[in-house]
């Protein structure tokens, strides 16, 4: 078992199998994006393994993401791979994806074992996402949403809240879910990575806020559930599902924070809002223990982010892109 210096169980790893993405975000990534050359990047092999080393420590649950995961070539046979580690240790395998490449690989994602997608979608208005995707295709996604469903997956849509782009459109997402029998997600914008600080704190819209808004259209119930994650959940009566709130800023989450986030050059990061990280790559390609390389980060896994809405804007950010990291 992984345990933290704060006595907090390390039981899910989120693996970032790629730093690219067929999208371009304006939150989440530059328009002019550098990606990682081929040489710094962990072949799919090397992912396995890594995975496969932190299942034998102790962790319970993966879950895919990048970038974008599906665009990783190969990236299919890896979750296949993985999903041989169900039951051997691992209790659930996961993916979050933009849903572009979806309707291609909704059947044998269910085949490799994997029960439950997130599907990351910030609008229901085709021209509206164009634009907040620099070029993405509303369709398609939604085309590869209602293949997961047709191939059995539980569908999650995640939708970042962003002021004046997005906000008039919560109600009808949670109608849309309802219908469609999907759960949703609401996550505060983080400041991550380089976009342009005043468009940061434009977006920034807080969830307490969205929370009360919605309360005047639905009755939302309390709910306990929990994936294990920061999400909290109320229940829409009106649709009976359910709907989250990720606010980093707003209320702060870290104290029972389970989780690392691997990169795809094997580097290990212990919150996701802080710079302090691990290499894994090099113990791993010398052939070294990696078990003592994962325990010895563990142990400076710090107690949380400093993400803080203050009197000069998003504060506590941290440099690399959220597509870095794997959200
Ligand atoms: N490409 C996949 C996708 O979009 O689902 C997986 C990676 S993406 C980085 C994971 C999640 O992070 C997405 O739901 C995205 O909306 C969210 N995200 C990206 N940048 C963010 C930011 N600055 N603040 C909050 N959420 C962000
Ligand atoms: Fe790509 Fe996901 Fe970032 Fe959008 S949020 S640019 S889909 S990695």
């Amino acid at each position: 078992m992984l345990t933290d210096s704060f006595q907090r169980p390390v039981t899910y790893l989120r693996v970032s199998v790629t730093d690219r993405c067929d999208l371009r975000c304006v939150y989440c990534m530059a328009e002019d994006m550098t990606f990682l050359p081929k040489a710094e990047i962990l072949s799919l092999e090397e992912l396995e393994a890594l995975c496969a080393a932190f299942v034998a420590a102790g962790v319970r649950k993966l879950r895919i993401t990048g970038g974008e995961p599906l665009v990783r070539r190969g990236a299919i046979g890896l979750i296949g791979r993985l999903g041989g580690l169900l039951g051997h240790g691992l209790d659930e395998l996961t993916l979050t994806t933009n849903g572009t490449q979806l309707a291609r690989h909704a059947e044998a994602l269910a085949s490799a074992g994997v029960r439950r997608v997130n599907v990351s979608l910030d609008t229901l208005d085709a021209a509206r996402f164009t634009r907040l995707t620099r070029w993405g295709r509303l369709d398609r996604v939604l085309d590869g949403v209602y293949a997961a469903r047709q191939a059995g997956l539980a569908v999650k849509i995640n939708t970042v809240a962003l002021a004046g782009e997005n906000e008039d459109e919560f109600d009808a997402m949670l109608e849309w879910c309802g219908r469609e029998g999907f759960d949703l997600c609401l996550i505060e914008t983080m400041p991550m990575g380089e976009i342009g600080e005043a468009g940061r704190m434009t977006q920034y819209l807080p969830l307490s806020l969205v929370r009360a808004r919605l309360a005047r259209r639905w009755t939302l119930d309390v709910s306990e559930y929990r994936t294990g994650g920061p999400a909290r959940y109320v229940t829409v009566r009106e649709t009976g599902r359910r709907l989250g709130f990720i606010t980093p800023l707003t209320h702060n989450f870290c104290e029972d924070c389970n989780r690392v986030r691997l990169t795809v050059t094997g580097t290990l990061f212990m919150c996701l809002g802080q710079e302090d990280a691990a290499d894994l790559r090099g113990p791993l390609r010398r052939g070294e223990d990696v078990r003592a390389a994962i325990d010895e980060a563990i142990s400076r896994k710090p107690r949380g982010h400093d993400f803080v809405v203050g009197r000069r804007g998003l504060e506590g950010k941290v440099g690399r892109f959220m597509s870095v990291t794997g959200g």
